[in-house]
């Protein structure tokens, strides 16, 4: 059989080659001819709002609106009941091809020196302000407190790095 879509047999996992239009048929496999179910195996567009999961039956990918999450439906492979459920990024890593690159993005170690610079450089001036109003125990106390915790957030963060 010649055509445009491929999977693979389920008995044999040998490759058959079927016109894509006969997608979800029971078929004799070329190989071990033990009847096969033909599937696309993978879909390549994804529209906005969409998604995709892998049947708990039969685990023949379906792709699903994403406001059906969590929704038992029947799969279109195998015709027995299903649930919905949009996968967490860890779930997909072992399908690398349905992995979009880049979702996680990295938080900015930027901002986390920033916060460590900014914030206790607020509580130094607070310490500056204090000793100012004549609270000058208050305010060396804020102030070494300040100065420790910058010391300590840039240790953390210089270690993360
Ligand atoms: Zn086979
Ligand atoms: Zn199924």
């Amino acid at each position: 059989m010649i055509g445009d879509a491929k999977c693979k047999c389920r008995n044999c996992s040998g490759e058959v080659s079927f016109s894509p239009s006969l997608a979800g048929q029971n078929v004799e496999c070329p190989h071990c001819h033990l009847e096969t179910l033909l599937f696309i195996p993978k879909i390549e567009t994804i529209l906005p709002g969409e998604s995709k999961c892998d049947c708990q039956r039969c685990g023949q990918p379906i792709a699903f609106p994403v406001d059906l999450h969590n929704t038992e439906v029947e799969c279109p492979h195998c015709h027995r009941a299903t649930t919905l459920l949009i996968p967490s990024p860890s779930a997909r890593v072992r399908k690398a091809d349905s992995l979009p690159p880049g979702t996680e993005p990295l938080p900015d170690p930027t901002l986390a020196y920033v916060l460590a610079i900014i914030l206790p450089l607020i509580g130094f001036f607070f310490g500056v302000w204090l000793m100012g109003k004549k609270q000058s125990g208050h305010g060396a106390a804020v102030m070494a407190l300040s100065i420790f915790a910058a010391l300590f957030w840039l240790l953390i963060f210089s270690q993360m790095d």
